[in-house]
């Protein structure tokens, strides 16, 4: 089947999942030119397996607030493809999540963990719940009530979840207890994201941020440059946010602006780090709190930071969050790199105008890899029932980010698109799926 023909039975199939039928044409017009030097994978209908998650799940998940009301939300969770390995992906829990959503994600984490060169499978789940402003006892009895379907779907051979927006540590310790109990198994390989010291790997909280400035960094190298005294602005300012800003700053750059889905900070001496933290990681405060300490910063209602003149940007929020716009916005003010950790979160036309002007530009499949690579690394030692110091997982997680970047460079210049990360990620995660898929058979 003619690619065009392929792509456009996908999308009455998922009529109005918008954010998945993105995501699917994005990678299906980058293997044009696989396709025609592979005739199997068109005899094996390769690519319309691919595109049909193997399994999904769809459940009810009722649960009570503080005072006894009760309320229905529903959970999700996709195993998109397992030629690799277990499911893995994590879960998302906010007020936008749907089926659209969660497949979107699902359909990236097979290329970003294929790219990882792991044994690990493609997944996501979540729920449209907000834990923001529910008390704890809420947010535990809410995971409770998710894990008491989830449990029949997961396992350490089976499929492993982890966080993403809105599942952080907190979440997945209520999570892995109800799993326990319900199992009667202290199977600590089925959930990553784990708290330290009871088998969370050291480095996983700043996996994501810190792989992500790996792989800025290996981009900037490829023009002799460094993130020494560049401006930089990070939108968001969650698990990813915060410890790309860290990452940032160790490197000798200058974080001005991040953000949260009200508004955004400028702070024109750079965002401090530790105060950062302390808001969001540690005491759950909103941004604004931000200025009692540091009165220079500015709080604005507007969300988007990306009219701020910078030299890199770093979007690691949400999709579809650097529309075209803002990337006529970033391109004006000099921009020289986006890297993206957050996952989709530039729209295709803006997508379009990086490309034309020949900026560095870092897909989220390869460029926040790095989470996964170390949930992985955490499966692994929590096989082994070992525990690995920071700096051994921080070696590991480096060596991935390099070798997934040194991926993307080969296969954008095998295929005619040098220097294209996005065409090199996803022609690299997809030809490895695509050998496993081939090698076993028709399932
Ligand atoms: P968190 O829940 O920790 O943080 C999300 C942050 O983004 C919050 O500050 C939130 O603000 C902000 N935000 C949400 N929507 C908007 C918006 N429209 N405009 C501005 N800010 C917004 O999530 P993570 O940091 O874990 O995830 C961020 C992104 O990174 C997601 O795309 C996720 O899929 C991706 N990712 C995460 C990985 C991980 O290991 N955690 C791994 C790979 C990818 P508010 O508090 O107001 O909601």
């Amino acid at each position: 089947m003619k690619m065009e023909s392929l792509i456009g039975k996908i999308r009455d199939k998922n009529a109005g999942q918008a954010l998945f039928l993105q995501a699917m044409e994005e990678v299906l017009e980058s293997l044009e030119p696989v396709i025609q030097e592979h005739p199997e994978i068109e005899n094996l209908n390769i690519l319309e397996r691919l595109t049909e998650p193997e399994r999904q799940v769809i459940f009810r998940v009722a649960w009570q607030d503080d005072s006894g009301k009760v309320h229905v939300n529903r959970g999700f969770r996709i195993g998109f493809n397992s030629a690799l390995g277990p499911y893995k992906g994590g879960l998302r829990f906010h007020p936008s999540v749907d089926l659209s959503v969660v497949k979107f994600l699902a359909f990236e984490q097979i290329f970003k963990n294929s790219l990882t060169g792991l044994q690990i499978g493609g997944a996501k789940g979540g729920a449209d719940f907000s834990p923001r402003g529910r008390s704890d006892t809420e947010v535990m009895r809410f995971c409770q009530s998710f894990m008491n379907e989830l449990y029949r779907h997961i396992g350490d051979q089976t499929d492993v979840p982890a966080g993403d927006i809105g599942v952080g540590a907190r979440e997945i310790g209520f999570l892995f207890g109800h799993y326990k109990k319900l199992t009667n198994r202290y199977e600590l390989g089925t959930l990553t994201g784990k708290g330290e010291g009871w088998g969370g790997s050291e480095g996983r909280k700043e996996a994501t941020g810190f792989g992500c400035i790996y792989f800025a960094l290996e981009m900037l190298e490829t023009r002799n440059e460094t993130l020494e005294d560049k401006t930089c602005v990070v939108s968001g300012s969650g698990n990813v946010a915060i410890y790309a800003i860290r990452k940032i700053q160790e490197l000798g750059g200058r974080v001005v602006a991040c953000s949260q889905s009200d508004g955004s900070l400028y702070d024109p001496n750079g965002i401090d780090f530790q105060t950062l933290r302390m808001l969001k990681e540690i005491e759950r405060k909103r941004l604004q709190e931000y200025l009692e300490l540091h009165p220079d910063a500015e709080f604005r209602e507007d969300r988007k930071v990306w009219d701020i003149a910078c030299d890199a940007a770093f979007p690691c929020a949400t999709q579809n969050e650097i529309l075209k716009e803002d990337a006529e916005s970033l391109l004006k003010n000099g921009c020289q790199l986006v890297c993206e950790g957050a996952n989709m979160p530039t729209h295709p036309d803006a997508l379009r105008l990086f490309r034309d002007a020949g900026i560095l530009f870092g897909p989220g499949k390869a460029a926040n890899a790095g989470g996964v690579a170390v949930s992985a690394l955490e499966m692994q030692q929590n096989a082994g029932w070992e525990s690995w110091s920071f700096d051994r997982v921080d070696n590991e997680l480096n060596k991935i980010m390099k070798g997934i970047h040194r991926t993307c460079l080969h296969f954008g210049d095998r295929y005619g698109a040098k220097g294209d990360y996005v065409t090199g990620a996803n022609i690299g995660g997809f030809l490895r799926v695509a050998q496993a898929m081939t090698a076993m058979g028709v399932t």
